[in-house]
């Protein structure tokens, strides 16, 4: 079934049409960075964020520099979907090269960093409307189900994690759609309205001491002695660390990152406002949602409970809207019938990290910290993995993960371009279509 509104819709984050939102934090000015600071942290998402707020309650001068707006990558971007993520690790491919042991590590850590950001975020009363709501994971082909138990009941060997199977008949009580063949509930997983996260999170930093410039692009970072030299658009500073949170957005001035980084557009729109009653005919219990499938379809509602946000895959170089919302509709009202009439009010999208062993690097490269590739599941990694190379820097022994045993390796010829994608995307949809 197709979309029958072709909607005006606003090409922004339904995110940030909170306008109260745009008072919390106020970016310093250029004229306000020393010459010399401890540490420099570039790029501010919820990575650098984390990380500038471990490195200044712990006594250092930080400076951290943004390309465009604070948050203005996928951190302000993304669905608010939060869990520990072990579907995108790519768990049996890990074990053959890595051992048993090591990968069960970081399953269990997973679960720790998830766990640790909710507690975060209740210790410093952070208003981002944190819900653990649960999460319904549906199979999106009779062959998956036996899968999806399959898995939970491997996780729950390593890990305490709670999962409950749902059948097809009892499925309506979860979620009002014939196009799953039953799932499993994950209860323990939540949402937020990852905005409020990015600027609850600003506010600590400031109040931490953390000197933040927007439009303030890095252009290079090279060391002489034992000292950075930090060129940003206007101007240099000196420090005596750096770290680099770019994720999605890493550009050529960190080549060597680049072309460990496979950038992927994920795209995002969000419905009218909508009577309660169709928003309960979709998510009866207000959870997160997402498939099977390989090309990733996640869906919740927003935290009023009145419209739908629907989340997937992105077309086209750039920001294309006209070519994602249309797609994302269709998937939509092909899932739930019930709302083909709705409008849609916001599209957007941005740039997720992948990686080529499908788990999310942290350490040191070229004399440069660095954090990221969280493979499209970056609300909990990034601020744990921001926190925890904050720790290394300083050297503290909390600071180790068993994230550190997984080389960060490129693939030859490989600069930083996906020309591969479109493929991969065809050869996803084909293996969708036929529920392998
Ligand atoms: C549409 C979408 C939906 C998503 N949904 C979810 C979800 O539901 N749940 C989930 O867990 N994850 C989700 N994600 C992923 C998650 O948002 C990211 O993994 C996470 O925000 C990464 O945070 P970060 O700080 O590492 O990177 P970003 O937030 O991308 O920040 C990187 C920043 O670096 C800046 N930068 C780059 N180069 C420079 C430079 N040279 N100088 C200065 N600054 C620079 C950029 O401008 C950018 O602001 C989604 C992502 C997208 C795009």
């Amino acid at each position: 079934m197709l979309a029958k509104n072709i909607s005006t819709y606003t090409n922004m984050p339904f995110w940030l049409a909170d306008t109260s939102l745009a008072s919390k934090i106020h970016a310093n000015a250029r004229f306000e960075i020393p010459q010399k600071a401890d540490a420099v942290i570039v790029g501010g998402g919820f990575t650098g964020i984390s990380a500038a707020i471990t490195l200044a309650r712990a006594g250092l001068k930080v400076v951290l520099l943004e390309a465009g707006h604070l948050g203005e990558g996928a951190s302000c971007r993304n669905g608010g979907l939060l869990g520990p993520s072990f579907s995108k690790l790519g768990v049996d491919g890990l074990e053959r090269q890595y051992g048993r042991d090591n990968v069960h590590e970081t399953i269990r850590e997973s679960l720790v960093a998830f766990n640790w950001l909710v507690d975060f975020i209740k210790e410093e009363q952070i208003d981002c409307d944190l819900s653990l709501c649960g999460r319904f994971r549906g199979a999106s082909h009779p062959s998956h189900y036996a899968g999806l138990i399959e898995q939970a009941e491997e996780l729950a060997k390593v890990v305490d994690f709670p999962a409950i199977a749902v059948s097809r008949q009892d499925q309506f009580e979860e979620v009002g759609s014939n196009a799953y063949y039953g799932g499993v509930i994950y209860p323990t997983d939540g949402t937020l309205q990852p905005a409020k996260l990015h600027r609850g999170l600003c506010q600590i930093a400031q109040q931490a001491g953390v000197l933040m410039l927007e439009h303030t692009k890095v252009r290079d970072v090279s060391k002489q002695n034992a000292m950075y030299k930090v060129q940003y658009d206007g101007g240099v500073i000196d420090a005596d660390q750096v770290i680099i949170a770019t994720n999605g957005y890493t550009g050529g001035e960190f080549d060597k990152f680049k072309r460990r980084i496979i950038p992927i557009r994920s795209a995002m729109i969000a419905t009218e406002e909508l009577p309660e009653s169709v928003i309960r005919s979709v998510s009866p219990k207000l959870r997160a949602h997402g498939g099977t499938e390989r090309l990733v379809a996640y869906y919740r509602p927003s935290p009023d409970g009145k419209r739908i946000l629907f989340g997937g895959r992105a077309f086209g170089r750039g920001d294309q809207p006209q070519l994602y919302s249309k797609y994302l509709q269709d998937f939509m009202i092909r899932t739930f019938p019930q709302l083909e009439e709705a409008k849609i009010d916001y599209a957007w999208s941005g740039y997720v990290a992948y990686t080529f062993d499908h788990v999310p690097h942290i350490g040191k490269m070229d004399d440069m910290h660095y954090a990221m590739g969280y493979c499209g599941s970056g609300v909990g990694r990034a601020n744990y993995f921001g926190r925890k190379i904050a720790q290394q820097v300083l050297n503290q022994v909390e600071g180790k993960t068993s994230f550190d045993q997984f080389p960060f390796n490129t693939r030859p010829l490989y600069t930083g371009k996906p020309w591969f994608l479109p493929m991969i995307m065809k050869w996803h949809d084909f293996a969708d279509r036929r529920g392998w």
